[in-house]
């Protein structure tokens, strides 16, 4: 079998957007035109607020899976799930890694949102081609030109319109198109189904010659051979302006931007028009590379290539179980066959191959390059692993996810419930590398943690509406961590010889800090059998299990170097559980004598406010122990740019509230572990030890 449709009309595209700017909308109208779903639904069919913002969650849910399918003109165009929320900037940067272009929407009335620069800024750095779509413009205060002027100052892009409005506001009737220079309406009894095509309203003329010019001035940049026509007085063909659009967008070197107004079902398949003639293919970005061996490891996006991919999602789905959402960058897998795991070095089978649309799962034999698949059968792959052929693998860059800072307890409403809630965690934090699911050995309370209270809260929500499981949390609590800040050498006895067989173990370690986020390293420096092979690993066991609470005040301990030097066993005595016990009781000593530091999680916080609740906002930061490290002017409103430690945090979203009368918002994401001040790391420590969580 061979691909139906051309790796070069392929498009694998995402839509950013911030919240409410109408990405939902804009999504179900794409799917509506292409055919995917045959009624339109709506938003705001007058339901009580609350049961439509939990409505329009789940409509969220339902209608974009990872990545759903439809058909455009002869593409194959893949729409892939990026979350609105900056709080989740990792689901964010897996969308991007897998993604080839986007289209970046803004309201027409609210603009460019300080906190859409975030998202803005991980696409640059993802090297990812965007146009965008200035939605609502039939909203009161609708104002294209403005938001283009934002998306140059807060963006530093190069926006350049490819439309410009006809009317505005109540009088948005649709656009004029620059590249045909015709005029575009949508016919209003049919859902703006029927597309019609005029010339251009005598007012706007002059304007529509105007930014006809700064367009292929803009886009014929790139290539000296027809700016020179261009500029010489020739006047270029349709399909010159839309290859040089092309190219230019590709090159990132402008942004063309596109208006209308989802609601009102105006604009959207222009919005399509240019996903498809202006948004890269598989073709048009550069071969992916192995992590390591960049110059030599590479694959091309091409069929006869061997195969590659990258699972980037993986989804509990109720009707086909667990899914694995994979991008092919290179050959083609088919259903049934095996494929290697080189993250994890293990084989999977392919069980079921598919391909998400809207409303149902279209079951392939086959799969090709470029293509964003669901398959159903890879037990043991996770977000961010490589999969690839056994006899050329290949390990694309991973994706990294930070450690969960806040954890809190949770329990079922009901004995009955236990197990159900056990599977239910399970099945989230299978989905979610930021989730993760412990246990508290002391209290025997299940620990769940995650990269912020939101996040949390949502897991709480989702239990409850996917699972059906109603639990109770405690407070959030801050995952702390310990290290160590001397090198220190000790020696571990565990010796017991009165009557019977006896236990003997015996080692001496040498800890030391290590660099931070490298984690813990066993640096195995035993000669001459002092200690026996067997015996080496079960030092490093007993050294680990130290770690997992720590000696200072319980919590895990991270980024030390431990070297076991010596030692000594018995013929007889010695047995793996000795010499663990050896290795932990040596561990804990030395820890004690490292010059232990408690560790803490800083956020990297963004206040966006007005600039009269300026005092009150940069005070509520310096109080919570916080830095400030900029402030900035964006349109009417100031951003105040901080690092707060996180334990600091909780909460701050109502005295935020409270000090600005509810006019500013923040966000913020982990950026790093920092030393707890001592003072207050003693006092931790107390506690700790009254809670009787330091053993
Ligand atoms: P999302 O949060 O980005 O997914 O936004 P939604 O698509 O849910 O839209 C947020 C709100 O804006 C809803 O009440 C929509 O009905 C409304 N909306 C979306 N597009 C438009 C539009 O073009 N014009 C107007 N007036 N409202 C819109």
């Amino acid at each position: 079998m061979s691909r139906a449709t051309p790796l070069k009309n392929v498009r694998n595209i995402g839509i950013m957007a911030h919240i409410d700017a109408g990405k939902t909308t804009t999504s179900e109208r794409i799917l509506f035109y292409s055919g995917k779903v045959h009624k339109i639904g709506e938003v705001h069919d007058g339901k009580a607020q609350m049961d439509f913002m939990v409505q329009e969650q789940e409509r969220g849910i339902t209608i974009m899976s990872a990545a759903t399918s439809f058909q455009w003109r002869g593409h194959q165009v893949s729409l892939i799930d990026t979350p609105g929320h900056v709080d989740f900037t990792v689901e964010v940067e897996r969308s991007l890694r897998v993604l080839d272009g986007a289209v970046a929407l803004y309201c027409a009335v609210g603009g460019v949102e300080p906190q859409s620069e975030t998202v803005w800024r991980q696409s640059e750095k993802y090297g990812v081609p965007k146009i965008a779509f200035v939605n609502k413009m039939d909203r009161t205060g609708a104002e294209f030109f403005r938001v283009l002027k934002e998306m140059k100052d807060y963006l530093g892009a190069n926006p350049v319109p490819l439309v410009i409005p006809i009317g505005a506001e109540d009088n948005f009737k649709g656009v004029v198109d620059l590249v045909k220079m015709k005029s575009i309406t949508f016919d209003e009894s049919s859902q703006g189904l029927k597309v019609i095509e005029g010339e251009i309203p005598a007012d706007l003329v002059e304007s529509a010659q105007e930014w006809r010019h700064n367009l292929i001035e803009k886009a014929a940049e790139q290539d000296d051979a027809l700016l020179e026509k261009y500029l010489g007085g020739e006047e270029l063909t349709v399909q010159e302006a839309m290859g040089a659009i092309r190219k230019a967008t590709i090159a990132r070197s402008m942004v063309p931007v596109l208006c209308g107004s989802s609601f009102k079902n105006k604009g959207v398949q222009l919005l399509l028009d240019a996903a498809v003639d202006y948004l890269p293919s598989p073709l048009d970005i550069p071969p992916v590379t192995d992590a390591e061996e960049k110059e030599t490891n590479i694959r091309k996006p091409d069929d006869s290539e061997p195969f590659c991919g990258l699972a980037f999602k993986i989804v509990s789905d109720k009707h086909a179980g667990r899914l694995t959402y994979v991008r092919i960058y290179s050959g083609s897998i088919k259903q049934g066959e095996a494929v290697y795991n080189s993250t994890r070095d293990k084989t999977q089978r392919i069980g079921r191959l598919l391909r998400m649309h809207a409303n149902k799962q279209e079951a392939l034999e086959e799969a090709f390059t470029g293509e964003i698949v669901a398959i159903v059968g890879f037990g043991d792959t996770k977000t961010g692993d490589t999969v690839c052929t056994e006899d050329h693998p290949i390990h694309l860059m991973a994706m990294t996810f930070p450690a969960p800072v806040v954890s809190i307890s949770i329990q079922p409403e009901n004995k009955a419930a236990s197990d159900k809630l056990g599977e239910a965690l399970r099945r989230l934090a299978d989905e979610d590398p930021t989730f993760t699911v412990g246990l508290d050995e002391e209290t025997k309370e299940t620990i769940i943690s995650g990269m912020g209270e939101l996040h949390l809260e949502i897991i709480v929500d989702r239990l409850k509406r996917e699972f059906g499981v109603v639990a109770n949390v405690g407070r959030p609590e801050v995952a702390y961590r310990e290290t160590c800040t001397n090198t220190v050498e000790q020696e571990g006895k565990y010796i017991k010889q009165s009557g019977g067989r006896g236990q003997y173990g015996h080692c001496k370690i040498r800890i030391e800090p290590n660099t931070a986020g490298a984690g813990f390293e066993f640096i195995n420096e035993i000669v001459g059998g002092r200690i026996p092979q067997n015996y080496i690993p079960s030092v490093e066991k007993g050294i680990v299990k130290a770690m997992q609470a720590g000696p200072f005040a319980g919590y895990p301990v991270v980024d030390v170097k431990v070297a076991l030097y010596d030692g000594s066993y018995h013929e007889v005595d010695s047995s793996d559980i000795a010499f663990q016990e050896a290795g932990r009781i040596a561990f804990k000593e030395a820890f004690q004598r490292a010059g232990p530091q408690l560790l803490e999680p800083v956020m990297d916080v963004e206040v966006v406010t007005p600039e009269d609740f300026m005092g009150p906002v940069t005070g509520s930061i310096a109080q919570r122990r916080g830095r400030i490290e900029g402030m900035e002017q964006k349109g009417a409103q100031k951003v105040v740019d901080g690092f707060v430690p996180l334990s600091e945090m909780f909460g701050y979203a109502n005295d935020l509230r409270t000090l600005t009368q509810g006019r500013a918002g923040f966000s913020m994401e982990f950026e790093r572990y920092e030393a707890v001040p001592s003072g207050l790391a003693e006092e931790i420590r107390k506690k700790r030890i009254e809670q009787n969580k330091v053993r």
